[in-house]
């Protein structure tokens, strides 16, 4: 019984394939999580990092509350399943089972022969424990191997497409019984297939991966129900889901999808009310996504909803059984065979009869469209949007958004006029609650206090990174909630509340705290006005929260074998602790020296300081409850927030540090993120 956190986590083989890139993942205890993708796109090797088979390239693993990059497979608690099954030929099931247990030597061959029995009982392969595997079936040997697995009661079990090698029926079945064992042994899962349909029946949450790129982590429903780009779209369904070239346009309260040479369907636009407003301008190509099973062919759902209905004849009927698979043509001319962009799947009732060519009528479920960005090929319409785009009028240093409006701060003074705002949804702060901005603890790992900081390091009087200054330095405080504004809708996803508002007319989207009620009706709230941008006219960006200046590990010697290792950034050693010395020598070893480093920290995280980094103020922008300094480091600008006391202004030279416990570093040539 474990939880597992996977921070960072990469593997690079030799060779420069990188075959895991950043996965970042908090496992709970008892979960049962599945990796799935197609083949090669990092499943094994992720899994592999977390059995100890093979080694991390850059990242940290947590096993409870273990780091256990460093820990051997044997002492990680872990068992691993195997699709070959891995047993010994020359041992009896029952010896194959206790092999493990008798090298641990802790325990009495009554006890291990206790835990065999009990777990060959819980596996129905009791009466098979005087065989050996080559006497079994696929399935018999499958559940040896899940036997030697319990019997060692493991923290976490991995199972590495320990299904593969059955055929479908024995599948389906040992399917429902691994499920079952998980619920009985009620520990953690990590599942690995490259079968949509053991993901989706098994995991209590899934990540789907792609050429080593986690590209989501969501429940199985969650997962069919809002696919985040349209990879995860089609992965998950089967038949995949169908797959158009569209655009839009807003018309009145419907919104106007063309696609397949030109047919159209009209939609309200409730249904795609999460969709950015931007892409409603007629032109502008999206994939339209709708699922088989969201294409209805009876009269009943047909006849109540005309504006998504499309005449079409029948090309391809597959009949499954317990449904039929009806591959329609949507353009008449086309006479091609293979999917031209224009043929529509769906799925019908197999006791409906239809036949080649028999010209029909269906419709699209106008509730169950998906749309996605043509290029990026991510959701336009996600569960959580963004960002929201507002038309806003402003006059005397006001803005008035349908009648709801917001004093705008000296950082964004713009002349009367109309301008398009881009307001993201957790741009909005709460009354009383500091919204997003409360600051979290150090991480103890990342942080050290200046009076744990080993002499040596102290004595050098640099101010600032990868030690001394304490976190609570850094602390900001950030009011919120000038307005009262009408909450239209509240909904609850995952641990995050998103609120729907009404400006004039607009939806406008914002994430809330999670302890807000479902039944909220209205809330004051402000803007963070340095999260938004301004378009139309005067363009205003919003305030960059992401500083990067360069780095190198830097070291100097202080004895004849003793050296203090350090990170120069931009010219100045800052002193690291141990741990971060050690991440930055497990992804370089002895290269560490010569890597180029990126230093990443946000505007809270640099302070103004007696020595540090030289930087030049460019500018000063004023957001009204907060300030920073626009600060130029050679070529590059770090915005940096200003506290009390700090009083500069444009072109006052100052020198800069960082907050230890709260800078990022990314090994700029791989893009491996090491902290
Ligand atoms: P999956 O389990 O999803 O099929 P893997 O984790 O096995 O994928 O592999 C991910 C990528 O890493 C693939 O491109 C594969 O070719 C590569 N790879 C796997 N093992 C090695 C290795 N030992 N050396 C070099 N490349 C490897």
């Amino acid at each position: 019984m474990a939880s597992l956190s996977l921070k960072h986590i990469y593997k690079v083989y030799d060779g420069g394939v990188k075959a895991v890139n950043d996965f970042c993942m908090e496992i709970e205890d008892k979960e049962f999580i599945v990796f799935v993708g197609p083949s090669g796109c990092g499943k094994s090797t992720t899994l592999r990092m977390i059995a100890g088979l093979e080694e991390i390239t850059a990242g940290e693993l947590m096993i409870g509350d273990e780091v256990v990059n460093d820990v051997e497979p044997k002492d990680r608690n872990i068992a691993m399943v195997f699709q070959n099954y891995a047993l010994y030929p020359h041992m009896t099931v029952r010896e194959n089972m206790a092999f493990a247990l008798r090298l641990r030597k802790d325990l009495s061959e009554e006890e291990i022969m206790a835990r065999v029995d009990e777990a060959a009982k819980k596996l129905d392969i009791a009466q098979f424990l005087d065989r050996k595997p080559r006497a079994l079936s696929g399935g018999q040997r499958q559940r040896v191997s899940l036997g030697r697995a319990i019997v060692r009661s493991p923290k976490v079990f991995l199972l590495d497409e320990p299904l593969s090698n059955l055929d479908a029926k024995l599948r389906a079945q040992m399917r429902t019984e691994i499920s079952k064992l998980h619920k009985q042994l009620a520990t953690t899962f990590i599942y690995v297939t490259h079968d949509q349909v053991e993901a989706m029946t098994m995991g209590t949450r899934i990540v789907v991966m792609k050429l080593g790129v986690v590209q989501q982590i969501d429940t199985p429903k969650n997962l069919y129900d809002y696919p985040g780009n349209k990879f995860v779209a089609g992965f998950i369904g089967t038949p995949q889901m169908n797959f158009f070239d569209a655009t839009l346009r807003k018309v009145g309260d419907e919104v106007e999808i063309t696609f397949a040479n030109d047919r159209k369907v009209l939609v309200p636009a409730e249904c795609l009310v999460k969709a950015q407003s931007k892409y409603f301008d007629g032109e502008t190509v999206v994939t339209l996504g709708i699922r088989p099973e969201d294409v209805h062919y009876d009269d009943e759902f047909v006849a109540a909803h005309p504006k998504t209905a499309l005449d079409t004849s029948v090309g391809i009927i597959e009949a499954l059984g317990s449904e039929s698979i009806v591959y329609c043509e949507l353009d008449p001319n086309s006479d091609s065979i293979s999917d031209s962009g224009t043929r529509l799947v769906l799925k019908v009732d197999p006791r409906i009869q239809l036949s080649v060519d028999q010209p029909i009528k269906v419709a699209l479920d106008p509730t169950r469209i998906h749309l996605f960005d043509h290029d990026t090929e991510v959701s336009i319409m996600p569960r959580v949007p963004a960002v929201n785009l507002l038309q806003g009028k402003v006059k005397g240093g006001k803005v008035d958004f349908g009648g709801i409006k917001f004093d705008l701060p000296k950082a964004l003074a713009l002349s009367d006029g109309e301008y398009q705002f881009a307001i993201p949804s957790d741009a909005f702060r709460f009354d009383g609650q500091g919204a997003n901005e409360e600051i979290a603890e150090g991480d103890p790992k990342h942080t050290v206090p200046f009076d744990e900081v080993p002499e040596k390091y102290r004595k050098k009087a640099f101010v600032g990174a990868i030690c001394p200054l304490p976190h609570s330095e850094f602390a900001h405080e950030v009011p919120g909630g000038a307005l009262s504004v009408e909450v239209k809708g509240v909904e609850t996803i995952g641990k995050t509340k998103l609120l729907r508002f009404d400006f004039g007319g607009a939806p406008v989207f914002a994430i809330g705290n999670q302890d807000f009620r479902d039944d909220l009706k209205k809330i004051n709230t402000d803007i963070d006005w340095k999260k938004v941008s301004v378009a139309g006219g005067e363009e205003l960006p919003a305030l960059n929260l992401f500083n990067v200046l360069s780095a190198k590990m830097d070291k100097e010697r202080t004895g004849k074998k003793d050296f203090n290792f350090g990170i120069n950034v931009e010219g100045k050693i800052f002193y690291c602790t141990e741990y971060v010395q050690q991440k930055l020598f497990n992804a370089a070893g002895r290269k560490a020296f010569d890597i180029r480093l990126d230093v990443d920290f946000d505007p809270y995280s640099v302070k103004l300081a007696e020595d540090g980094i030289s930087a030049v103020i460019d500018s000063i922008v004023d957001y009204g409850a907060e300030s920073f300094a626009v600060c130029k480091v050679g070529d590059k600008i770090v915005n940096v927030y200003l506290r009390e006391g700090d009083n500069v202004s444009a072109g006052d030279s100052v020198f800069l540090a960082l907050d230890v416990s709260a800078v990022g570093i990314v090994e700029a040539d791989r893009g491996i993120r090491i902290i």
